[in-house]
Protein backbone atom coordinates (compact mmCIF):
# COMPACT_ATOMS: atom_id res chain seq x y z
CA UNK A 1 0.00 0.00 0.00
CA UNK A 2 1.49 3.52 -0.94
CA UNK A 3 2.27 5.62 2.11
CA UNK A 4 -0.22 8.94 2.78
CA UNK A 5 3.20 10.83 2.14
CA UNK A 6 4.28 8.92 -1.17
CA UNK A 7 0.16 9.94 -2.45
CA UNK A 8 1.46 13.62 -1.52
CA UNK A 9 3.92 13.40 -4.34
CA UNK A 10 1.60 14.72 -7.00
CA UNK A 11 -2.25 15.93 -6.30
CA UNK A 12 -4.47 12.70 -5.00
CA UNK A 13 -7.76 12.08 -6.23
CA UNK A 14 -9.20 13.83 -3.25
CA UNK A 15 -7.62 16.82 -3.56
CA UNK A 16 -9.58 18.87 -4.94
CA UNK A 17 -8.42 22.65 -4.10
CA UNK A 18 -11.47 23.75 -2.63
CA UNK A 19 -13.74 23.00 0.35
CA UNK A 20 -16.11 19.47 0.22
CA UNK A 21 -19.54 21.03 -1.10
CA UNK A 22 -20.99 19.10 2.03
CA UNK A 23 -19.06 21.09 4.60
CA UNK A 24 -20.20 24.58 2.63
CA UNK A 25 -23.32 23.34 3.25
CA UNK A 26 -22.96 22.46 7.23
CA UNK A 27 -21.79 26.11 7.50
CA UNK A 28 -24.47 27.87 5.12
CA UNK A 29 -26.85 25.96 7.09
CA UNK A 30 -25.19 27.49 10.34
CA UNK A 31 -24.80 23.89 11.68
CA UNK A 32 -21.42 23.87 13.63
CA UNK A 33 -21.83 25.74 16.72
CA UNK A 34 -19.39 27.33 19.11
CA UNK A 35 -15.88 29.06 17.30
CA UNK A 36 -13.35 26.14 17.67
CA UNK A 37 -13.00 23.88 14.69
CA UNK A 38 -10.35 20.51 14.50
CA UNK A 39 -9.91 19.40 11.12
CA UNK A 40 -9.05 15.54 11.61
CA UNK A 41 -6.65 14.76 8.08
CA UNK A 42 -6.70 18.03 7.35
CA UNK A 43 -4.48 17.00 4.02
CA UNK A 44 -3.69 20.22 2.18
CA UNK A 45 -6.32 22.22 4.11
CA UNK A 46 -9.13 23.56 2.12
CA UNK A 47 -11.94 22.83 4.05
CA UNK A 48 -9.95 24.04 7.25
CA UNK A 49 -9.06 26.84 5.40
CA UNK A 50 -12.74 27.48 4.38
CA UNK A 51 -13.54 27.12 8.05
CA UNK A 52 -11.34 29.95 8.93
CA UNK A 53 -12.04 32.57 6.24
CA UNK A 54 -15.62 31.88 7.82
CA UNK A 55 -14.55 33.11 11.01
CA UNK A 56 -13.77 30.09 12.73
CA UNK A 57 -10.99 29.13 14.83
CA UNK A 58 -9.82 26.29 13.53
CA UNK A 59 -6.59 23.63 13.98
CA UNK A 60 -6.06 20.84 11.54
CA UNK A 61 -3.65 17.81 12.01
CA UNK A 62 -2.53 15.09 9.42
CA UNK A 63 -0.22 12.47 9.30
CA UNK A 64 1.54 13.80 6.20
CA UNK A 65 5.03 16.13 6.50
CA UNK A 66 4.21 16.95 2.27
CA UNK A 67 0.18 18.16 2.87
CA UNK A 68 0.62 20.18 6.28
CA UNK A 69 3.69 21.92 4.35
CA UNK A 70 1.38 22.46 1.38
CA UNK A 71 -1.66 23.86 4.01
CA UNK A 72 0.41 26.28 6.20
CA UNK A 73 1.73 27.52 2.74
CA UNK A 74 -1.44 28.23 1.34
CA UNK A 75 -3.08 29.81 5.10
CA UNK A 76 -0.16 32.14 4.60
CA UNK A 77 -0.96 33.23 1.07
CA UNK A 78 -4.37 33.40 2.17
CA UNK A 79 -3.19 35.71 5.27
CA UNK A 80 -5.66 33.19 7.52
CA UNK A 81 -4.26 32.44 10.66
CA UNK A 82 -4.71 27.84 11.42
CA UNK A 83 -2.59 26.03 13.83
CA UNK A 84 -1.70 22.84 11.10
CA UNK A 85 0.27 20.40 12.67
CA UNK A 86 1.90 16.88 12.00
CA UNK A 87 -0.16 14.67 13.91
CA UNK A 88 -1.76 11.18 14.43
CA UNK A 89 -5.51 11.39 14.78
CA UNK A 90 -5.55 8.28 16.88
CA UNK A 91 -3.67 10.26 19.59
CA UNK A 92 -3.90 14.09 19.67
CA UNK A 93 -1.72 16.38 21.83
CA UNK A 94 -4.85 18.53 22.59
CA UNK A 95 -6.26 18.84 25.83
CA UNK A 96 -9.74 17.53 26.46
CA UNK A 97 -12.50 19.54 25.89
CA UNK A 98 -10.79 21.86 23.25
CA UNK A 99 -12.93 22.07 20.22
CA UNK A 100 -16.47 22.82 20.07
CA UNK A 101 -16.44 21.15 16.58
CA UNK A 102 -14.42 18.04 15.04
CA UNK A 103 -14.58 17.68 11.05
CA UNK A 104 -13.55 14.77 8.97
CA UNK A 105 -13.41 14.40 5.38
CA UNK A 106 -12.34 11.50 4.45
CA UNK A 107 -10.56 10.19 7.19
CA UNK A 108 -12.84 7.60 8.93
CA UNK A 109 -13.18 5.79 5.93
CA UNK A 110 -9.42 4.86 5.61
CA UNK A 111 -9.81 3.40 9.29
CA UNK A 112 -9.65 -0.58 10.16
CA UNK A 113 -12.12 -1.91 12.32
CA UNK A 114 -9.61 -1.44 15.41
CA UNK A 115 -8.43 2.31 14.48
CA UNK A 116 -12.22 3.24 14.18
CA UNK A 117 -12.97 2.27 18.23
CA UNK A 118 -9.72 4.63 19.21
CA UNK A 119 -10.40 7.15 16.88
CA UNK A 120 -14.08 7.59 18.29
CA UNK A 121 -12.99 8.11 21.59
CA UNK A 122 -9.75 10.45 20.69
CA UNK A 123 -12.52 12.81 18.71
CA UNK A 124 -15.25 12.35 21.70
CA UNK A 125 -11.92 13.50 24.00
CA UNK A 126 -10.68 16.55 22.54
CA UNK A 127 -14.75 17.81 22.04
CA UNK A 128 -16.58 20.06 24.43
CA UNK A 129 -19.52 18.76 26.41
CA UNK A 130 -21.84 18.77 23.48
CA UNK A 131 -19.32 19.79 20.59
CA UNK A 132 -20.25 18.25 17.49
CA UNK A 133 -18.17 15.55 15.04
CA UNK A 134 -19.43 15.81 11.01
CA UNK A 135 -18.08 13.36 9.03
CA UNK A 136 -18.16 12.80 5.23
CA UNK A 137 -17.52 9.31 4.07
CA UNK A 138 -18.04 7.20 1.42
CA UNK A 139 -20.92 5.40 1.42
CA UNK A 140 -21.90 1.54 0.57
CA UNK A 141 -23.86 3.22 -2.59
CA UNK A 142 -20.56 4.05 -4.43
CA UNK A 143 -19.65 1.50 -6.65
CA UNK A 144 -16.42 -0.66 -5.51
CA UNK A 145 -15.15 -1.05 -9.06
CA UNK A 146 -12.45 1.60 -9.32
CA UNK A 147 -10.90 0.48 -5.81
CA UNK A 148 -10.18 3.59 -3.51
CA UNK A 149 -11.10 3.61 0.27
CA UNK A 150 -13.43 1.46 1.91
CA UNK A 151 -17.55 1.68 1.47
CA UNK A 152 -19.19 2.33 5.10
CA UNK A 153 -22.49 1.03 5.83
CA UNK A 154 -25.06 3.50 8.19
CA UNK A 155 -25.02 0.79 10.83
CA UNK A 156 -21.23 0.74 10.73
CA UNK A 157 -21.23 4.53 11.67
CA UNK A 158 -24.07 3.56 14.43
CA UNK A 159 -21.88 1.14 16.04
CA UNK A 160 -18.90 3.17 15.82
CA UNK A 161 -20.23 6.18 17.20
CA UNK A 162 -23.32 5.75 19.01
CA UNK A 163 -21.56 4.80 22.29
CA UNK A 164 -20.14 8.17 22.89
CA UNK A 165 -22.08 10.39 20.71
CA UNK A 166 -25.72 10.83 19.76
CA UNK A 167 -26.00 10.32 15.86
CA UNK A 168 -28.48 13.60 14.93
CA UNK A 169 -28.29 12.11 10.89
CA UNK A 170 -26.73 10.16 8.43
CA UNK A 171 -27.41 11.76 5.24
CA UNK A 172 -26.66 10.86 1.41
CA UNK A 173 -24.16 13.40 0.12
CA UNK A 174 -20.94 13.73 -2.53
CA UNK A 175 -17.73 13.21 -1.96
CA UNK A 176 -16.19 15.49 -4.93
CA UNK A 177 -12.88 14.42 -6.09
CA UNK A 178 -10.69 14.25 -9.30
CA UNK A 179 -11.69 10.97 -10.82
CA UNK A 180 -15.46 11.67 -10.49
CA UNK A 181 -17.83 14.24 -12.75
CA UNK A 182 -20.48 14.64 -10.02
CA UNK A 183 -18.95 13.56 -6.97
CA UNK A 184 -19.00 9.51 -5.37
CA UNK A 185 -21.86 8.55 -3.20
CA UNK A 186 -20.80 9.16 0.23
CA UNK A 187 -22.65 9.86 3.94
CA UNK A 188 -22.68 12.76 6.28
CA UNK A 189 -22.73 12.36 9.68
CA UNK A 190 -23.72 14.87 11.98
CA UNK A 191 -23.13 13.57 15.93
CA UNK A 192 -23.25 15.11 18.92
CA UNK A 193 -20.74 13.83 22.12
CA UNK A 194 -23.08 12.34 24.79
CA UNK A 195 -22.84 14.44 28.00
CA UNK A 196 -21.25 11.95 30.77
N1 LIG B 1 -9.51 15.97 4.54
C1 LIG B 1 -8.65 16.06 3.37
C2 LIG B 1 -7.85 14.78 3.09
C3 LIG B 1 -8.66 13.50 2.93
S1 LIG B 1 -7.66 12.07 2.55
C4 LIG B 1 -9.48 16.45 2.18
O1 LIG B 1 -10.71 16.45 2.26
O2 LIG B 1 -8.87 16.78 1.15
C5 LIG B 1 -7.30 11.41 4.17
C6 LIG B 1 -6.22 12.21 4.89
O3 LIG B 1 -6.05 11.67 6.18
C7 LIG B 1 -4.85 12.17 4.20
O4 LIG B 1 -4.38 13.49 4.07
C8 LIG B 1 -3.97 11.36 5.17
O5 LIG B 1 -2.64 11.78 5.16
C9 LIG B 1 -4.67 11.63 6.49
N2 LIG B 1 -4.51 10.59 7.52
C10 LIG B 1 -4.59 9.24 7.39
N3 LIG B 1 -4.49 8.62 8.57
C11 LIG B 1 -4.33 9.61 9.51
C12 LIG B 1 -4.17 9.63 10.91
N4 LIG B 1 -4.14 8.50 11.63
N5 LIG B 1 -4.06 10.82 11.54
C13 LIG B 1 -4.07 11.98 10.82
N6 LIG B 1 -4.22 12.03 9.49
C14 LIG B 1 -4.35 10.86 8.84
Amino acid sequence: MISWEDAYRTTPPWDIGRPQPAFVGLVHAGELTGNTVLDVGCGTGENALYLAQNGFSVAGVDLSTRAIVAAKAKAEERKLKIDFRLANALSLEFQSGRFDNAIDSGLFHTFTDNDRISFAHEIARVLTRNGGYFMLCFSDQEPANWGGPRRITKEEIETTFSPLFNINYIKDAYFATRIHNNGGRAYLTSATKKSD
